[in-house]
């Protein structure tokens, strides 16, 4: 074993059922950590090849969890394991985070009895790169909540239960979609509130969903598909169905699916005909659950309108059949869905309104916007029907006790690819958020920890992520403001005027670099660039787009096209539609800011419940299960933040357990308490076990727990104790 690693393995079968350091890794690279009680070094850096080689023997193992602390590190293992079944659930329900070994359930359990002992309200943050395996988990956990709970299997909880785990199928049809990296991506942050009764079990819930992809929606990469939905309707729907749609079945006919038409998929069929059952079990009526597909259909047939030019007359081409199918899908005029197609509204600056024709390039833009909004609408619209139905009603605190809540987050990780643009900027600044919020609530969890049980607490210093939050975030100072004032400033700013100006008001930023990154970067293509230095390491960032998706502009003559829909279903989507042109806002509120609202929000609703954390590793790009490669996984590790918390832990006591389970486990090795408790209490016990062997310099008693500095005097005693047993 490496010399500065430890790890506390049980050789023999665990014979104790109450309590096992079996599969705990405690990991540092200093040497001198060992010889306590000199702890003056553990402010230093960890290096992580010390923890990969255990991961990648688990993970050939068939281990796929690791705890580093409290935290469960998962590694995809890329094929059905047999660990989420009946018996595991059994072993893992009601026993403390250690006695068995790693696993989502520990965590998911220690959750949950947070949430049942203590009355606390806890959440679960899940995270790791696309494919890492976090979607899994979440379901999982749901899964696992869903089976410990209403034994008595009261109908009301059964039916609310029943309806969270159906959410997941239909969020997935209409959030995830075929990535090369993930054949099943979420391309949507999701976090779920399970509401409990004071008898812990769920008695409703509330998802959040953020930044949908909507681009999407209208385009692809190559060997990538539109959203599962797409699919699953053309392939799915029998064939007078999607007559009355005016669809044909095949995915290749279509701009907005032809992308994706090649790509096996076996399970369109049958999963299209598992979310109708979904969505009328979660209680979607018969008219909404027509409406919904027949926003797919007009989505379609939106992506193959074609604009033409005639005597400087811009026109839809063909003859005007697929407007009138638009038209009837939607339950509006053909003559409202052309001019909402050629035309805007427009107020002048003497107050009048008139209708400005489009360019063909003009009408092809709002054509997509209007695709891609029509989508993230529909999609928005099916999360809140599905909270309306799983909202808690009717909550009396003096009749039912304390409203306590587990949440569960599943959202996109880090990302850094070779072109990254806004939609990056948008989900690395979010993980900057949730980072920042990590470390304040593990130090604050340590702290608190610490208090509760009498132990002196000592500072502890970290690398704090709040300069990058701020760089991006900042009133009037920030990127996200600089990119808003560029927006609001009319149509004479361009990308790279906005990035000028960044550039030159960022300039003596230390986590900022503007586009003249080297001399050998002064190229064209480096003109368009600025590069940020996260948390989880560099980025760079091509502006190119950033204005136009952040403004993220939608004439309103859709809105209103929309609203003036006689099926209420979709009248109800578009409430702003209402709204004449003048009436309309000036400032309306850009992309950027909307999400960094709706973090903001998530972080302040995470703040206040104790966490845990479940950290997603993808151990190759092949989806393969037999491959680790080491390089990527050491990435992954430094990007999850692992290291801050690990940081954390080994500044305090790596370890720590009440006196009545520590001194059950080693009382064999001490003869004041073996074969006879000799001592008063239990707390005095563990001081004569910790006095005999010789480590009381390395300990703090709390008022119930022991905590122990250093693995190294575990690891001693727990020597012993496998050579007694
Ligand atoms: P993410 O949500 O992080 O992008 P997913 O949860 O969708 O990733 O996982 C990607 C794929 O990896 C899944 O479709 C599945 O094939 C595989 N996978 C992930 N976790 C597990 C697991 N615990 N057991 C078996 N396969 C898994
Ligand atoms: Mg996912």
């Amino acid at each position: 074993m490496n010399q500065f690693s430890f790890c506390l393995l049980n050789s023999k079968k665990n014979k104790s059922p109450s309590f096992s350091t079996r599969d705990l890794y405690f990991i540092t690279d200093q040497p001198q950590l060992l010889n306590l009680p000199n702890r003056q070094s553990t402010h230093s850096y960890l290096s992580l090849p010390v923890h990969l080689p255990l991961c990648r023997g688990r993970f050939e193992m068939g281990r796929i969890y690791t705890f580093i602390g409290e935290v469960v590190v998962s590694v995809n293992p890329y094929r059905e394991m047999d660990i989420y079944g009946k018996e595991a659930i059994s072993a893992y329900r009601g026993r403390e985070l250690y006695e068995n070994p790693p696993h989502l359930y520990a965590v998911a359990d220690a959750a949950y009895k947070a949430m049942k002992r203590r009355a606390k309200d806890t959440c679960i943050v899940i995270s790791g790169e696309s494919g890492a395996g976090k979607t899994e988990a979440s379901k999982y956990i749901m899964q696992y909540i869903a089976a410990i709970t209403n034994p008595s299997q009261r109908e009301e909880v059964e039916s609310v239960k029943n309806v969270l785990l159906k959410s997941n199928c239909v969020l997935e049809a209409f959030g995830n979609a075929k990535t090369n990296r993930n054949d099943n991506s979420s391309r949507f942050g999701k976090y779920m509130d399970i509401n409990f009764s004071f008898s812990g079990d769920p008695t409703g819930g509330h998802i959040n969903n953020y930044l949908l992809e909507k681009s999407r929606v209208v385009h692809q990469q190559q060997g990538e598909r539109n959203f599962h939905s797409f699919y699953q309707l053309l392939r799915g729907s029998p064939q007078t169905l999607l007559e009355s749609y005016h669809l044909q079945g095949d995915p290749a006919v279509y701009a907005y699916t032809k992308e994706g038409a090649g790509s096996s998929a076996n399970s369109d069929q049958s999963s299209h005909r598992a979310v109708r059952t979904a969505l009328k079990v979660i209680g979607f009526s018969e008219d909404e659950i027509e409406s919904i597909y027949r926003v797919l259909a007009t989505i379609l047939l939106l992506g193959n309108i074609q604009f033409g030019t005639e005597e400087e007359i811009v026109q839809v081409e063909g003859d005007g059949e697929v407007v009138s199918h638009i038209a009837e899908l939607t339950s509006t005029q053909p003559q409202q869905v052309e001019k909402a197609l050629l035309f805007r509204t427009v107020a002048t600056g003497g107050g009048d309104v008139i209708e400005k024709g489009h360019s063909e390039q003009e009408a092809c833009f709002g054509r997509e916007a209007f695709s891609k909004a029509l989508y993230e609408r529909l999609f928005g619209w099916i999360v809140g029907r599905i909270n309306s139905v799983i909202e808690v009603k009717d909550y009396n605190p003096m009749l039912h006790g304390k409203n306590t809540v587990i949440g569960v987050l599943d959202i996109y990780g880090f990302e850094i690819f070779d072109n990254n643009s806004f939609e990056q900027f948008c989900i690395n600044y979010c993980n900057e958020k949730l980072q920042q919020l990590f470390i304040e609530l593990i130090l604050r969890q340590e702290q608190e920890e610490y208090e509760r049980e009498g132990v002196a607490w000592q500072h502890i210093e970290y690398f704090n992520n709040q300069i990058i939050v701020d760089l991006v975030e900042q009133n009037h100072k920030g990127i996200l403001s600089m990119l808003d004032e560029a927006c609001l400033s009319g149509g004479r700013v361009t990308d790279t005027v906005c990035l000028d100006s960044m550039s030159s008001r960022l300039a003596q930023h230390p986590h900022y670099t503007d586009r003249k990154l080297t001399p050998a970067d002064k190229t064209m293509e480096f003109q368009k660039h600025f590069r940020i230095r996260h948390y989880a390491g560099d980025v760079t960032y091509s502006v190119e787009g950033f204005l136009d998706k952040n403004k993220d502009l939608l004439f309103q003559d859709f809105k209103r096209l929309m609203f003036n829909s006689t099926n209420p279903v979709l009248k109800d989507m578009w409430p702003d539609g209402g709204l004449s042109i003048t009436e309309v806002t000036k400032r309306p509120q850009t992309a950027a800011s909307l999400f960094k609202n709706s973090i903001v929000a998530l972080v302040d609703k995470l703040s206040c419940k104790e966490p845990y954390y479940v950290r997603c590793v993808k151990p190759n790009e092949m989806k393969s299960p037999v491959l680790f490669d080491a390089a990527r996984c050491q990435h992954q590790v430094a990007y999850l933040g692992l290291l801050e918390n690990v940081r954390v832990r080994r500044a305090g006591f790596a370890y720590r357990q009440g006196y009545s389970r520590f001194l059950l486990r080693y009382k064999m090795t001490c003869e004041y308490t073996w074969p006879n408790h000799l001592m008063a209490t239990d707390r005095e016990a563990v001081e004569a076990i910790v006095t005999q062997h010789g480590f009381q310099d390395d300990v703090a008693y709390g008022h119930t727990k022991l905590f122990v500095r250093s693995p190294r005097s575990l690891f001693s005693l727990e020597q012993e104790r496998a050579a007694l047993i």
